[in-house]
């Protein structure tokens, strides 16, 4: 009696077809000294928590092992003994220390995770910094060309006494890009990953770009530009993040690895490139080598394209940002990650 049944049928074809009501899953947690913020749009909120729980039990095994903060982390044991020997150490933070000199390369010398042979003078929280006689000791130290990586042995060995690396200039991006590789073996296909200044984004917003806002240096609640992105990744460091003023001067977290001191050539600059790691790694450009070569550099790299915001409060954009008009140097690069419409 088939026909008796058909109503049954009909019934489960009709649940089976209607909507399944996806939504936005978000979380916020403090772990590596500063807010991380995941945001995944799925259809199963079970699955959407998951994949949220595991970016951020992912984040504080990155931490346990990368931070210099903590004692026991192998970052901190390179600190304590790599002056008097090979220091071996997880192929997952050899790697980061190795691409860490990349960048060192190619913003010339401008990122430098040795910078810590200084920057562990300074204490913002407390408006401590070092004195002249302090920073000129310390200052030889600073030369990620006397890191010597053992590719093989995955060691690191400091050539001279009183180095130190910190990773907090890329391992918040790489944390980052590691969430987001999370999220897309479990499926999905929009989502957000921010640690801090470093983000990374999966798809775009139901057909929308994501609407990223820059904060004005001196303003957190006022923006100076948006930036539509998709399919992106961002980081934006700025001299508002960690600092403390005396006597008319910003001490500020990013420091010149020539100088010793705070690096002040422009307040804020946004990084927009494939993967979080890279715009980490090049976020400090210009506030060492000045956003002029800072632009240079960057627009020799078509991946990557930039916002800075200068002392005086101009912005500054890159070529593939630019109105035409303010287009400097070669001819434009292909159409960048994001719209250039701002
Ligand atoms: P955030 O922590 O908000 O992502 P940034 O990406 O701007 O901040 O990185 C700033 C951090 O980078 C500093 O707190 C310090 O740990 C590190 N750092 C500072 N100066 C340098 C430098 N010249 N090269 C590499 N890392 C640096
Ligand atoms: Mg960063």
């Amino acid at each position: 009696m088939p026909i008796r049944f058909a109503p049954i049928v009909a019934l489960l074809l009709s649940l089976a077809s209607l909507p399944v009501r996806a939504e936005w899953h978000e979380r916020t947690d403090a772990i590596m000294g500063t807010r991380i913020y995941v945001e995944v749009w799925s259809e199963d909120a079970a699955k959407g928590e998951a994949g949220i729980d595991a970016v951020m039990a992912d984040m504080r095994r990155i931490d346990e092992l990368m931070s210099h903060y903590k004692p026991e982390s192998q970052l901190s044991q390179i600190n304590a003994r790599a002056a008097q020997e090979p220091v071996q150490v997880d192929p997952e933070l050899f790697d980061l220390i190795k691409l860490s000199t990349h960048y060192s390369i190619i913003t010339e010398g401008a990122f430098d995770i040795t910078y810590a042979s200084v920057g562990h003078l300074y204490d913002f929280p407390h408006h401590i910094k070092p004195t002249e006689e302090q920073i000129k000791a310390a200052l030889p130290g600073v030369n990620w060309r006397n890191m010597l990586l053992d590719s093989e042995h995955h060691t690191v060995r400091f050539e001279h006494q009183g180095m130190r690396i910190d990773l907090g200039g890329i391992g918040k991006g790489y944390a980052v890009d590691h969430g987001i590789g999370i999220l897309q073996a479990r499926g999905f296909q929009h989502a957000l990953v921010t640690a801090g200044g470093d983000s990374r984004i999966i798809g775009d917003r139901m057909g929308r770009p994501w609407v990223i806002g820059i904060r004005n240096p001196d303003d957190k609640d006022k923006v100076v530009t948006r930036i539509p992105i998709v399919n992106s990744a961002m980081s934006t460091s700025g001299d508002y993040e960690r600092y403390f003023d005396e006597a008319g001067v910003r001490y500020h977290h990013i420091i010149d690895p020539r100088t010793g001191h705070s690096a002040s050539k422009v307040r804020s600059a946004t990084i927009l490139g494939p993967t979080a790691t890279e715009t980490d790694g090049m976020s400090k450009t210009a506030f060492v080598l000045g956003p002029e070569k800072a632009l240079e550099i960057i627009n020799r790299m078509p991946q990557y394209d930039a916002i800075f915001v200068t002392p005086e409060g101009k912005i500054l954009y890159s070529n593939g940002l630019a109105p035409p008009d303010e287009k400097q140097g070669p001819p434009p690069k292909p159409a960048a990650k994001a719209p250039a419409k701002h």
